[in-house]
This record gives structure tokens, sequence and C-alpha cells, in this order.
């Protein structure tokens, strides 16, 4: 019988990642998953990236993950969101070409050395005598031993879709659920939890009337996702903009109580930042219309996804509500919006590695840990799968902090806070936002890629070329200097207080473009452009950035202060019992990790701190 290294359960967002991860850092990788045919699909709409998850994409990207790869040989339009506000918070955005995206992502995988792909139903998994995952069972009973499994079941596990007062046991529309390995998880001891998300009906566009729409292209150029791709070879194409309006409200709000989740049908908790229609109507009830954006699935596909108008209400009322809508008056439904609740795992019960700390060798990553999203899903897979396939080779894990992306945000978020609903990533859950913009995620993140095997080839040399270009700049730029009197007569406005300042200092001053310093030195015309915008960010927020450095080192001062792991948190006296319940929860690894706690005093610190030590050294 072949024995893997490491087995991958799921082919989402999330598995795909954790399995070309696992293949890259050099493990003999398995990935087991219902229909090869499935796998990179898109379950609900067709895009990739935006606010906060557009910093992901590149993050995975800059870990020679797939996802920036793949939208860029599927995206139909791409848009830079936040544009007009500062470089932290810009979001990369794309919508997919729905088949595009899936045939890049099994692409991707098929060149991928290592990795063997299997069809099969993952029934229990095989636990052995020391308690640690040790393979998987198929509901065909075949045994396929392994020395790490890495679990990435999105809304499979025990999912139920629910459409009006009609529910049914199902994974994703068309897909049965996890029933058996929700139940083997359950006899291992893990605290499963129930979660709900939404999709809208899909319209046939040939039967939308867009001539009164406003339309939105995408950028031009479209700009890529990955440092690999050179421009993006998709055709582009625009979205119409629609809007509900007090007729549609009306129709909702009359028939609310058939939708299941104001009839008491679903008591799983849903996303609070992309509610379904029936819910905004409630939560905003002074606002007379919700935007719909009416975005095309696919170049030669008809199907058109109502952005906006996800809902679980009976199917009928699907019909009038979207006959309702300016431009949709004569739209036909190809498949109603629906809601599925499914099993989560309190994901406090995981390590920074992503390994469980209940069952060791075994690994999760994506909705199967309380996030929604295929960023989400996709960033955990990476670090799950590197980890997994570390963790049979005796390396030491791959963990990413706060300070260094949003991957370390979103982890150590998911594992100290654990979820009380879905969760989305957002910019503003990062505290070191300027350091860590989507354009430098590789700078960032590359080289600590490498050292764990997983980067290598062409993307190290293009980042050692990066590196080095800038550097480069860099010195050109401070060699370049001039007197306030100089720049005064190039028309820059400098103030005249005699100081020398070299192009990098004019650089840092408000009214002073790159385009300014290439107008007096031309040769700076011939830098790269993405290293020249580079320097322009560093040197506009100089003064911004070094506080963050500051921050950051102070942060990770914190987070060097471990706290031993067997630590009994119930035992410290001094403590709130809620402040001791939530540390036994979290079993946070270190004293910065424990002060991210909600509830967290600077006094209840210093008792930990000090029973930490007391215990270290009796
Ligand atoms: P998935 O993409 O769900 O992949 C799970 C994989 O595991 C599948 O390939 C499946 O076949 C496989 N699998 C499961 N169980 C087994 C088993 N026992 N044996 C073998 N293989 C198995 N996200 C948003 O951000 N916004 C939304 O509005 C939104 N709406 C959604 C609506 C619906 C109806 C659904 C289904 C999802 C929605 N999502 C939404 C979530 C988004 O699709 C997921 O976050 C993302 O796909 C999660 O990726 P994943 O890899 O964790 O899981």
């Amino acid at each position: 019988m072949i024995r893997d290294d490491v087995i991958i359960i799921g082919g989402g967002h999330a598995g795909v990642e954790a399995a070309a991860a696992s293949a890259r850092v050099g493990a003999r990788t398995r990935l087991i998953t219902h229909k090869r045919d499935t796998i990179g699909i898109m379950s609900c709409n067709p895009a990739i990236g935006g606010l906060g998850r557009g910093h992901l994409v590149r993050e995975i990207d800059a870990l020679d993950g797939l996802m920036a790869r793949a939208i860029d040989a599927a995206g139909i339009q791409f848009r830079l969101l936040n544009r007009s506000k500062g470089p932290a918070v810009r979001g990369p955005r794309a919508q997919a070409d729905r088949q595009l995206y899936r045939q890049a992502i099994q692409a991707l995988l098929a060149e991928q050395a290592n990795l063997e792909i299997e069809e099969a139903e993952v029934e229990d998994l095989i636990i052995d005598s020391a308690g640690r995952a040790a393979g998987v069972k198929t509901k065909d009973g075949r045994d396929f031993p392994c020395g790490a499994v890495v679990l990435t079941t999105g809304t499979f596990l025990r999912g139920e879709i629910h459409l009006g007062d009609q529910r049914w046991p199902a994974g994703r529309r068309g897909d049965l659920p996890a029933i058996g390995l929700a139940q083997s998880l359950e006899r291992a001891g893990f605290r499963l939890r129930r979660l709900k998300t939404g999709t809208p009906p899909r319209l046939d566009g040939r039967s939308i009337d867009y001539a009164g729409l406003t339309m939105q292209p995408g950028d031009d150029p479209p700009e890529p996702f990955s440092v690999l791709t050179e421009r993006i070879k998709t055709p582009q194409i625009a979205c119409a903009i629609t809007h509900t309006n007090e007729k549609v409200h009306d129709l909702i709000r009359r028939r609310l109580g058939e939708s299941p989740m104001f009839s008491g049908q679903i008591r799983g908790i849903g996303v609070r930042y992309c509610p379904s229609i029936e819910d905004k109507v409630v939560r905003f009830s002074d606002r007379p219309r919700h935007q719909i954006f009416l975005e095309p699935e696919g170049l030669d596909d008809d199907t058109v996804y109502p952005n906006g108008l996800s809902t679980s209400l009976p199917a009928d009322l699907q019909r009038e509500i979207v006959h309702a809508v300016a431009g949709m008056e004569r739209a036909r439904i190809l498949q109603p919006g629906y809601a599925i609740e499914y099993d989560h795992i309190d994901p406090r019960e995981l390590l920074p590695s992503l390994e469980t700390r209940r069952l060791r060798r075994l690994f999760l990553a994506g909705q199967i840990n309380g996030t929604t999203g295929y960023e989400e899903a996709a960033a955990q897979g990476v670090v799950a799968g590197a980890n997994a396939a570390l963790r049979v080779a005796g390396g030491r894990a791959f963990t990413i902090d706060r300070a260094d992306g949003y991957i370390g945000v979103l982890i150590d978020d998911l594992i100290h806070q654990g979820v009380s609903e879905p969760y989305r990533m957002f910019t503003s859950r990062a505290e070191y936002r300027l350091t860590m913009r989507a354009d430098n995620a590789d700078l960032r993140l590359t080289e600590k890629g490498e050292a764990s095997g997983l980067v290598a080839g062409e993307r190290s040399s293009r980042m050692a070329a990066r590196k080095d270009a800038i550097a480069a700049a860099e010195e050109m730029l401070d060699r370049r200097r001039m007197s306030p009197s100089e720049a005064a007569r190039h028309g820059l406005r400098v103030r005249q207080d005699g100081v020398i300042r070299t192009a990098r200092e004019l650089l840092q001053l408000p009214s002073i473009e790159f385009s300014d310093l290439i107008r007096i030195w031309p040769d700076l015309g011939g830098l790269r452009r993405d290293v020249r915008h580079h320097i322009e960010i560093d040197a506009r927020y100089a003064g911004h950035l070094q506080r963050q450095l500051a921050d950051i080192r102070a942060f990770r001062d914190e987070e060097c202060l471990d706290l031993p792991s067997g630590l009994e948190f119930e035992a410290i006296s001094g403590l709130s019992s809620e402040v001791r319940s939530r540390l036994s929860e979290s079993r946070p690894a270190t004293l910065g990790a424990a002060a991210r706690l909600p509830g967290m005093t600077p006094a209840a610190l210093a008792l930990l701190y000090r029973y930490a030590k007391r215990t270290a050294d009796p």
C-alpha cells in the first residue's frame, strides 16, 4: 500500500493551495476530493480580491500560491478599489470567468510535481496509537495511510441547503454533504458549531435590459495580481449597476416570515458584511434602495450573477423580486438563490501552524475554521499545507505574524479570538497597514517562503532582481542632490532653508511627484515602474513608516515572551473568571497574544506574566 506524506481532503480554494504548498515543500502529497472536475470551482461570486482580500491574494502569490496566477488567466474585469485613498487600503479585485478560473487552477495543479489527485469521499480519519492523525478512510472502503492530514471541507460538514420552507442535505447545490467526517471529528472531541452563508439567484443575461443601466468598466490597462504575470491577455468586459426599490422592499416585508432566516428554520449565524437582501431590508429599513452589480459569469456564458441580491426566500418570491428591479423586468432565473448551513470547528483549537492541538498531525484550513471567502480559505491553505509537509519532514513550523502580513492577522484572529460569525478579512483588522501593503507583499513574504521551501525557481530569482533594482534605484536617488534655490528654479515648492536635499528627500515633500524628478534628472525615467512606485510610497510615508516600524519592534518584543504550553490558566488567582475562561479556550502561546484577547487589562497581563515566570522556573 502506498503511504503518502500528506493527504489533503477537499479540492476547494483551501485544498488546492494546501496541496500545492505541501508538494512545493517536497512532501509526497495526495489531494482527495469528491469530484476531480469541481476542483477550483467558485461556489458563489465569480470574483477574487477586494478590500483586505486583495492583500491576501498578493500574499498568497508572494508564497508562490496559485490564486493570483489563476485569476490573472481568468480575470475579465480588473479594478483597483479605493484608488483615491492611501496606498495602504487599496484593494485589487478582479471578476472571473468561472470556467477559465477552474481550468487555470486545474492546469497549475497538473504541472505540480509530488502531487496526486484522487476522486473519493473521505468518511473517517485514521488515528494511530499515539493519538495522531495517520491517514483517512474513504466511503468506497479504501484506507490511505499518511504522515499528516489537512482537512479543507468548506461548507460540506453536515451542510444543509435552505430555500423558502424547503431544506435538504448538501455541501453546496449539486453536491452531497460530509456527514461521516463531521461525526468522526465529534468523536475526536472537537467542538462543532453552526454557521450560514447564502447566494443570489443566477440570471440569463440575454433577458436583461441594459439600456437604462449605468455601466462600470474595469481599469485600463488591467493590473495583474501576480508578480509572474507580465500582462492580462483575457478580453475585458464592463458590469452594469442597478438598484432595489420600495416595491422590492415591500414584497420582502410582506412575506418575511417565509424566509428561513426569519422563520427560525436557520439557526446558524450569517456573514454580517455580506447580508442577504431580506436581512438588508430589515436591518437598514431607512434605506430606499440597495445597489446590485450585474456581473457576467464568463466570456462565453450568458449567466449573470446579481451581486447584492443573495436570498433564501421562496423561489416564486425571488421571481417577483427580480422582476421588480430596473433592467430585470423580464429576466429569466436560471437557478434560485439559497442559503446553506454547515458545521465549522472552533478555530481556537488550532496552533499558529493550523495544526490542531487536540489531534496532532491534523491541520485545518478554510471555511471549516469559520471563515468566509475564497481568499481567506486559500491563505490558510498555503500555511496548513506547508506546515503539514514540514511536520512530516521534521522541519520548523512556517508561521506568519501580524506584522508580516494579513495572513498573520487572519490566523492570529482565528486562533485567539475564535469566531461568532463567518470571519471575513478587512484592512481595518490589521494594525500595521502602512507596512503591509498589497504592493509590497513579495518584499514582506517571499524570502520567508524561501526559507521554508515554499518558494524557489523563477519567483526567487525575480525577487532577488527586484530587491537589487530597488537598492540600486535608492542609491541613484541619494546621489542626486539639490539646493532649495536650484529646486525653486525647477519650479519645485521647497522651503528656502539652505538645506541640500537628495532626490529621495525631495520626494518626501507632498507637492513633489516622481515625474518632477524625471523632469530634472531624465535618466530616472529609465527605472522600472514597480520600483518607482515602491520608492515613491516609502518616501511619501517615511515618517509614519518609521513610527510603525517602532511599533512592530515593540509588538515583536512582546511576542518573544513565550507562555509555557501546559499553563493552567484556570489556576491563576486574581483574574476574573471571564478572563480565565478566555485564556483557557484560546491558550495563547505568547504574552503578546494574551494581550490581544478581549477583556485583558494591563493588571491581568501582569498577573499572568508573574504566574508564567513562576511556573517556568519554580
Ligand atoms: P470549498 O470551496 O467549499 O471546498 C470544499 C471542498 O471539499 C470541495 O471540493 C468538496 O468537494 C470537498 N469535500 C468536502 N467534504 C469532503 C469529503 N468528505 N471527502 C472529499 N472531499 C470533500 N463567500 C463569500 O465570501 N461571500 C459569499 O457571499 C459567499 N456565499 C456563499 C454561498 C454559498 C451557497 C456557498 C456554498 C459558499 C459561499 N461563500 C461565500 C463561501 C466560499 O464559497 C467559501 O468561503 C470558499 O469556497 C471556501 O473554500 P474552502 O476551500 O474552505 O471550501
